[in-house]
C-alpha cells in the first residue's frame, strides 16, 4: 500500500494524450470536437445523428454496497474496469461518470476521479471547473429563482392595466407578444395573437401569475457547501418595499436543472423539460411554470454548451465521458443520458458486424446500489429506454465488515484491528448488506458481478467468503479487483466476468409501473428496496401527495431523497435492517425534470462543511501546482 502514491502525485505524474488525439481513436470526427484546452472537449450532439443506424454496445452499470467511512471505490473501479476492458483486452470502453461538485471537494469527501492508478486525468480539472457546465446550471437556475421574486414584486406594486401594458409595450406604435408569450395564452385557453385584442378581463389573466409567495418552491442554489444559506430572508432591501420572502439554497448538483440536464434525451427536450419546470402554485392552486414566467429560452440558452458531454481520458488513455452532476441521495445520481447514448454508439456496432466487436459503456451510479441503482434504473432508464447489460456492485471487505457489526472509524485514531486482521464471523454478517443489494438488482432482472475491490490486508479466506455469499445471493461472479495498485491490469478478471455476463439474456423490468398511485410507488421502494415494513407520511406529505395527484403529476416516477449510509433512514443502521418504518417529511415536484422527490426523514439538501473540511489540505504551488486534491 505504501508504494502507492497519493491520487494527485499519480494523476499528475501522467501527461495525458492530446484529446483530440483520443477523439480519433474512438471516432469522433473533428468537426464534432470542441476543445477546452488540450486535454478536454465536449462532443457535438451532432454524432448522435450521424452513428444512429449503429447498434449500441453493451451498458453496464457500477453501484456500490452501502457506503462507509471506510470507502467503497465505485469511481475507482470504473476507471479501472473500463481500462481493463480498453487497454488490456482490446476492446472499446468508455467510462461515463458525474462531474464532481465543490461541494465535497472541499467538503469531507473530496473529489471523484478514481484513485490510484484508475483515475480520470486530468483529475484537477475533472475535479474542478471542467468546462463550467455546473457553473451554467447555477447561471440557469438563479435566473429563474430571480425572475420568480421579481414577477411576485411587479405584480405586487402594480395594476393589472399597468402589468399588462409592460409585458407588452408598444414598439413603434406596434404592440406584440413575446414568442414564449403565445405558450401562455394558449394554456389559458386564449386564442389571439395581438395585445389590442384582448379585453380586459383576459389581459389581467394574462399577465396576473398571482404567485403565492407562500408556494414558491424554487430555490437558489449554489455548488457550496453553504449551511447558513439553507433558511434565508430575501427582500430585506427598502427598494423591495417589503415584499420579503423565506426561502433557501440548495446545492446546485441538487438542482432541477442539473436533473434536466441528466435526463434530457436531446436539446429540444432539455429546452421543454426547462419550461415544464413547476416554480411555485398561484393563489388558486394552480402550477406556475418556468414557462408561465417567461424565462425559458434564457435557460436553455445559459445551458446549451452544457448539454455537450466532456471527453477526457484515464491514466490509461481510455476514454470517458463526464456529463451532468447529481448528487445521489438528494437527486437522482447519475450521469447524463445523451453521455451514455453517445458512448453506446460509439462501442456500437454496424449491421452485419460481429457480435464479438461490441464494445462496453460502464456508467456510475451513485452511493449505495439501494440508490444510484434503483435510480439508474426506474429513472434513467425509464426516460432513455435503454436498459442495463448488468450491474457491477463493488464492495470492500473493510466495509462489509462496518456493516458486521465493526467499530465505527474516528478521526485521527488508528484503524480498529478488525479491519486490519482477517474476521471471518464479522465479515459473513456484514454480507447481508452486499446481499441484499444483489437481490435487489435481481428483483429488477439485472444481472449482477460483484467487484471486490482489494486493500493489502484482504485474506483469501475472506475473499473465498464473499464471493460464496454474492454467489448464494444471485450474482453471476464476485471477483477480487486489484485495479487501485495496478491499474486495469489489476481488473482483468472483472472484465472478464463481465463480458461473459453481457452474453447472457438480461430481462430487464422495472420495480414499479407509473400508473399506480404515489404511495405505492414510494411503498414499493421502501418495502421491496430498502426491507422497510411500511411508510409514513407527515401531514405536510399528504397534503402534497393530494396536490401532485389533482394537478396530474401523480403518474411521474419517484426519486428518493434518503441517507446513503443506510438503507433505512437512520444512517445508523448499518447491514440489512429490517423492521423500520421509512418517514417521509415533504414531497418536492420537479415536473421538468419529471419525477416526485420525497425528502426521507432529516435528510439535507444543502450539505455543510464540518470542522475538519479537506481544503485544510489543499494547496497551489508558488509554480502553480495543486496539493492535497484527492
Ligand atoms: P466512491 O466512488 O465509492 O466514493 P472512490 O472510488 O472515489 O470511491 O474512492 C475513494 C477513495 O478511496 C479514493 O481516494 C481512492 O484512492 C481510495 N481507494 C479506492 N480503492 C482503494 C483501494 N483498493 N485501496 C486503497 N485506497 C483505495
Amino acid at each position: 500500500l505504501e508504494k502507492v502514491p497519493s491520487d494527485i502525485e499519480i494523476a499528475m505524474a501522467q501527461t495525458p494524450k492530446p484529446v483530440a488525439t483520443l477523439a480519433a481513436e474512438i471516432g469522433v470526427s473533428p468537426s464534432e470536437l470542441e476543445l477546452y484546452g488540450q486535454y478536454k472537449a465536449k462532443v457535438d450532439l451532432g454524432i448522435l445523428k450521424r452513428l444512429e443506424h449503429r447498434k449500441n454496445g453493451k451498458y453496464i452499470v457500477v453501484a456500490g454496497i452501502t457506503p462507509t467511512p471506510l470507502g467503497e471505490g465505485k469511481s475507482t473501479t470504473t476507471m479501472g474496469l473500463a481500462q481493463a476492458l480498453g487497454a488490456h483486452l482490446g476492446k472499446v470502453a468508455f467510462a461515463n461518470v458525474r462531474q464532481p461538485s465543490q461541494g465535497p471537494t472541499f467538503g469531507i469527501k473530496g473529489g471523484a476521479a478514481g484513485g490510484g492508478y484508475s483515475q480520470v486525468i486530468p483529475m484537477d480539472e475533472f475535479n474542478l471547473h471542467l468546462t463550467g457546465d455546473i457553473h451554467a446550471v447555477s447561471a440557469a437556475n438563479n435566473l429563474l429563482a430571480a425572475a420568480i421574486d421579481a414577477r411576485y414584486f411587479h405584480e405586487s406594486t402594480q395594476s393589472d392595466k399597468a402589468l399588462f401594458n409592460r409585458l407588452c409595450p408598444a414598439k413603434k406604435g406596434v404592440r406584440t407578444f413575446a414568442p414564449i408569450m403565445l405558450r401562455r395564452l394558449k394554456k389559458l385557453g386564449i386564442d389571439k395573437t395581438n395585445p389590442d385584442d384582448l379585453t380586459e378581463a383576459e389581459a389581467s389573466k394574462f399577465a396576473r401569475l398571482d404567485i403565492n409567495p407562500e408556494s414558491v418552491t424554487w430555490h437558489r442554489v449554489v455548488d457550496t457547501n453553504d449551511r447558513y444559506l439553507r433558511v434565508i430572508d430575501t427582500g430585506l432591501a427598502p427598494t423591495e418595499k417589503g415584499f420579503t420572502r423565506r426561502t433557501g439554497f440548495d446545492i446546485a448538483v441538487a438542482s432541477e436543472c442539473m436533473a434536466v440536464l441528466a435526463l434530457a434525451n436531446d436539446l429540444q427536450d432539455m429546452k421543454e423539460r426547462l419550461g415544464r419546470m413547476v416554480v411555485a402554485d398561484s393563489k388558486s392552486g394552480e402550477p406556475i411554470t418556468a414557462d408561465d414566467i417567461g424565462v425559458t429560452g434564457s435557460l436553455a440558452i445559459l445551458m446549451k454548451d452544457a448539454i455537450k458531454p466532456n471527453l477526457m481520458q484515464t491514466l490509461e488513455g481510455t476514454p470517458v465521458f463526464v456529463h451532468a452532476g447529481p448528487f445521489a441521495n438528494i437527486a437522482h445520481g447519475n450521469s447524463s443520458i445523451i453521455a451514455d447514448k453517445v458512448a453506446l454508439k460509439l462501442a456500437g456496432i454496424e449491421e452485419g458486424e460481429p457480435e464479438e466487436n461490441y464494445g462496453y459503456v460502464i456508467t456510475e451510479a451513485g452511493f449505495g446500489a439501494d440508490i444510484g441503482m434503483e435510480k439508474f434504473c426506474n429513472i434513467k432508464c425509464r426516460v432513455s429506454g435503454l436498459h442495463p447489460n448488468a450491474v457491477v456492485i463493488v464492495a470492500t471487505i473493510r466495509a462489509l465488515k462496518m456493516h458486521g457489526g465493526g467499530p465505527e472509524v474516528s478521526p485521527g485514531k488508528p484503524l480498529s484491528d478488525v479491519y486490519l486482521n482477517e474476521n471471518l464471523d464479522i465479515l459473513g454478517a456484514g454480507c447481508v448488506n452486499l446481499a441484499k443489494h444483489i437481490s435487489n438488482a435481481r428483483k429488477m432482472g439485472v444481472r449482477v458481478i460483484v467487484a471486490i475491490n482489494r486493500f493489502t490486508n484482504d485474506t483469501e479466506a475472506e475473499i473465498a467468503l464473499v464471493k460464496q455469499k454474492a454467489l448464494e445471493a444471485g450474482a453471476d461472479a464476485a471477483v477480487p479487483s486489484n485495479h487501485w495498485a495496478e491499474g486495469g491490469k489489476g481488473a482483468v478478471e472483472l472484465a472478464n466476468a463481465v463480458i461473459d455476463s453481457c452474453k447472457e439474456p438480461n430481462p430487464f423490468k422495472f420495480l414499479y409501473e407509473l400508473d399506480i398511485p404515489i404511495k405505492d410507488k414510494i411503498s414499493a421502494i421502501a418495502v421491496e428496496m430498502y426491507g422497510a415494513d411500511g411508510v409514513s407520511y407527515s401531514a405536510e406529505a399528504e397534503k402534497q401527495i393530494e396536490q401532485y395527484t389533482q394537478q396530474g403529476f401523480a403518474n411521474l416516477p419517484i426519486c428518493m431523497a434518503k441517507t446513503q449510509y443506510s438503507f433505512s433512514d437512520d444512517p445508523s443502521k448499518k447491514g440489512a435492517p429490517t423492521g423500520f418504518t421509512l418517514p417521509i417529511r415533504e414531497i418536492k415536484l420537479a415536473a421538468g425534470a419529471e419525477f416526485l422527490y420525497p425528502l426521507v426523514g432529516t435528510m439535507q439538501t444543502l450539505p455543510g462543511l464540518s470542522t475538519r473540511p479537506g481544503f485544510f489540505d489543499q494547496d497551489l504551488t508558488a509554480d502553480g501546482q495543486i496539493i492535497g486534491l484527492s
